[in-house]
């Protein structure tokens, strides 16, 4: 199926903030001087923890809310002072938001036949885009003839059927199992880039946020910890909040024996190791934080000289993996092994030899 796709523009957000009052907390500064850019046609996701702000921050950008400072551009125009409705948006909340009475088709036209669209416009336009969510043919169906996936694919297509600027969506997949949101996940994501619309998209989840997105905001009270691509995030977060909020990690107390243009010595857990770059502003002698994921570390009976000696806390079997805790000194490290590795197996108790790896660990400045 062809599809009209419309030049993709960019969204810009410049020193946007919002604060509320609230009955119990008093002000609420639920967002604070956040700058992004989403290029064309791009898939950027806002992705953090409860109450961090994603919510408002997309709300400011559709235009349900004024931002308390800053300014909203979509494409070259500032929308700051526009509602809504004069902003041409495509939205897709949780809460699928379908009339119950109202069939499938009637569903999707509704905007439509509000802007008083010629009938055969509004049918071709309705039947195109139910085509283009995997609808065809269910437009005279009702709301509750449908499961939850395909409720979702109704919000979309009646996000989509105005031709928006931008697509916005929130939490869109929260309400549906852990199998569908994964089948949704995937056609979202391939919707978008047929379609070519610029997209924000805010998750908490972040094994959904890394699956669709091009590039990913986390954000932590209110703020913007780190933009990047999901692979950037999880080898180089640029600060402890981001290391922990993506994945699971090591984060070790380290000490700069000496940097170069091309490499970080570091001194951690008595080994000596090496990193392609030290963060900004610190030197020989200074401390840091050193992040190791746990599969890049691995457990031997016998290092042979190399490697640090610790005894096993835990093992947890996990099928295609195994996940230790080590305690080394103070410390304690989890190691993944997978595959092969896996299978040599070390009992709660056992002594090891904890090998990290020696040439690309990753450091970052202790936090204030
Ligand atoms: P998220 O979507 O990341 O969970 P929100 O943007 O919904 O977060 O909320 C961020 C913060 O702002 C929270 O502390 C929330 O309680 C507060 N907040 C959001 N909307 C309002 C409102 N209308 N009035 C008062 N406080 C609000
Ligand atoms: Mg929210």
């Amino acid at each position: 199926m062809t599809v009209n796709v419309a030049q993709p523009v960019p969204i810009r957000l410049t020193g946007i903030g919002k604060s509320f009052e609230h009955s119990v907390k008093g002000r609420v500064h639920a967002v604070k001087d956040v700058t992004l850019e989403v290029v064309p046609g791009e898939l950027l996701t806002l992705l953090g923890p409860s109450g961090c702000g994603k919510t408002t921050t997309l709300r400011m950008i559709a235009g349900f809310e004024q931002p308390t400072v800053g300014s909203v551009h979509i494409g070259d125009r500032d929308v700051t002072g526009l509602r809504a409705n004069e902003r041409n948006i495509g939205f897709v909340f949780q809460n699928y938001a379908i009339f119950p009475h109202l069939s499938i088709f009637e569903n999707v036209a509704y905007g439509l036949r509000v802007q008083q669209k010629p009938d055969d416009e509004i049918k071709h336009a309705v039947e195109e885009v139910l085509a283009l969510v995997g609808l065809a043919g269910y437009g005279q169906q009702q709301p509750h003839q449908l499961s939850g996936g395909e409720q979702q694919r109704v919000a979309l297509a009646r996000a989509i059927v105005f031709r928006p600027r931008i697509l916005l969506f929130d939490e869109p997949l929260s309400n549906l199992d852990a199998k569908l949101r994964v089948q949704m996940r995937s056609e979202i994501q391939q919707l978008q880039k047929r379609l070519g619309i610029t997209t924000v998209y805010v998750t908490h989840d972040q094994e959904e946020a890394m699956a669709i997105s091009d590039r990913i905001a986390v954000m932590n009270s209110g703020s913007i910890a780190q933009i990047a691509s999901a692979e950037d995030l999880y080898d180089r977060p640029a600060n402890e909040f981001v290391a922990r909020f993506i994945g699971r990690t090591n984060l070790f107390d380290g000490r700069l024996q000496s940097v170069s243009k091309d490499e970080a010595v570091v001194d951690v857990l008595g080994q000596t190791l090496r990193a392609k770059v030290a963060p900004q502003g610190v030197g020989a002698g200074d401390a840091v934080r050193v992040m190791v994921r746990p599969e890049r570390i691995s457990l031997v009976r016998d290092g042979g000289g190399a490697g640090i000696s610790g005894k096993v806390v835990s093992r947890t079997f996990l099928g295609e993996k195994a996940e230790y805790h080590v305690a080394v000194g103070e410390q304690t490290v989890q190691a993944t092994l997978y595959g092969q590795s896996r299978s040599s197996t070390f009992a709660p108790g056992e002594s090891v030899c904890v090998v990290l790896p020696a040439d690309d660990i990753h450091l970052m400045a202790v936090s204030a």
